[in-house]
């Protein structure tokens, strides 16, 4: 490991990811129960309109305008429709009981609330003249009958799945789930529960981005093996990596991607195919590593908690996302005004961790240092600043909420 390589910006190797993640092919069928969080592979073209006839969305009466020329006209009930029952068409002269999601009788063209009418011996008065097609919903109004309600490449949320069911499908194709595999480096890392806090040995920390990383891949859809702390010996290291590399679709790590590093993880990847470490204009973040092993994507993330969670965030996510096929793979940003100064910016581009407060604006984290994890679970979004650009109070600046970035 010599010279440094060259910094670059995070659009731009985001563009260069997102080129290297060809899409699986592979897909599935699953129940749409079973549907959220993944990625269509199919257009989902409405055989049928939604709503299928044109329904009341009010208990009332149905009745024909052009017999309710004033106030307090009496009107005999001739049928009774509940949701789910036909109707009848409407006889010339009577008013049909109806309730919310009943179809609307032929011949109607509006539906009286039963708050404006009054009832007594089976005859209706309407009290209040209605609006041509008032409390009447179309048939189609949602859905209309060839209309492609969803389109692949979206990735399904609990709103889509209930659409979805809503045209008749209780199956969709999706994109096959990527295969991980997930190692953790460095020697000092100890798992919890393995040692006690009060007998760890100097120097030992216990291993966090294992647990937020398989959880976060396990939200992006990610089928997670997780191979724990890779031994830190190099054939074994060689040897996991081979065979990771047979089944798996991507081969993640956190630790060891800085320069000149010594570490097992950089040569071995070499060893067994190609690597492209990077250095990202991005703050927290910087080392990020890309590479080939046979089919198997590597990507190696910087090992301080902060950068490891906020570039598996911007780069690794989105990478994913495409891999099963995914359109849009970032949130747009949201833009708020800062309620903090920022006075002295760094030269890359910094993703503050910040939260919303009670009057709309965005609250700093008073310690940005990318190995205090306490930051990332106060905040609830990162504030994406431009290179070199200071903030002062009331600015406008541009948000994303982690609940966009890690759903
Ligand atoms: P590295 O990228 O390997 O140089 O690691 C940078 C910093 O992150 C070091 O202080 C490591 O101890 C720490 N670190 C690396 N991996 C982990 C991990 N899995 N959990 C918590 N801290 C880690
Ligand atoms: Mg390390």
């Amino acid at each position: 490991m010599s010279s440094r390589p060259p910094l670059r910006s995070l659009d731009d190797a985001l563009d260069d990811l997102l080129g290297r993640a060809a899409a699986l092919g592979a897909t599935e069928e699953v129940a749409t129960f079973d549907a959220d969080g993944r990625v269509l592979a199919e257009d989902l073209v409405s055989a049928l309109q939604v709503p299928p006839h044109d329904n009341s969305s009010m208990d009332g009466y149905a009745v024909r305008l052009a017999e309710i020329a004033d106030e307090g006209v009496p009107l005999p009930v001739s049928q009774r429709i509940a949701a789910g029952q036909p109707a009848q068409p409407l006889q010339p002269g009577t008013a049909a009981r109806i309730f919310t999601g009943a179809p609307v009788p032929a011949g109607a063209d509006a539906i009286v609330m039963q708050e404006d009418t009054e009832l007594a011996d089976g005859v209706v008065r309407i009290l209040r003249v209605p609006d041509a097609g008032q409390w009447i919903r179309r048939s189609g109004e949602d859905v209309t009958r060839g209309a492609v309600v969803l389109r692949q490449g979206q990735r399904l949320g609990p709103a889509a799945c209930g659409l979805a069911a809503g045209i008749g499908r209780d199956r969709v194709r999706v994109a096959r789930r990527p295969r991980v595999a997930l190692f953790s480096t460095g020697d000092e890392l100890v798992m919890p529960g393995t040692v006690p806090p009060d007998q760890m040995r100097p120097g030992a920390i216990y291993n966090s981005n294992r647990f937020f990383l398989r959880r976060l891949l396990a939200r992006c859809g990610c089928e997670v093996t997780d191979l724990g702390i890779v031994p830190d010996r190099r054939e074994a290291t060689v040897e996991a990596m081979r065979g990771a590399a047979v089944d798996h679709d991507l081969i993640l790590t956190s630790g060891g991607v800085s320069v000149g590093e010594e570490d097992h993880v950089k040569p071995a990847v070499q060893a067994l195919g190609s690597l492209d470490l990077w250095q990202i204009a991005m703050k927290p973040g910087k080392p990020f590593a890309h590479g080939r092993i046979g089919d198997a994507h590597f990507i190696g993330l910087p090992g301080n908690p902060v950068s490891s969670f906020v570039t598996f965030l911007l780069l690794v996510r989105p990478f994913l996302l495409r891999l099963q096929g995914a359109q849009r793979v970032l949130p747009a940003p949201l833009l708020l005004p800062a309620h903090f100064d920022w006075p002295r910016p760094d030269r890359r581009r910094e993703f503050l961790r910040v939260a919303r407060n009670a009057q709309g604006g965005l609250d700093l984290f008073a310690n940005q240092s990318s190995g205090v994890l306490t930051s990332t679970v106060w905040a609830d979004g990162l504030l994406d600043n431009p290179p070199g650009q200071a903030i002062a109070h009331g600015d406008l600046v541009r948000f994303l909420p982690f609940a966009e970035l890690d759903a």
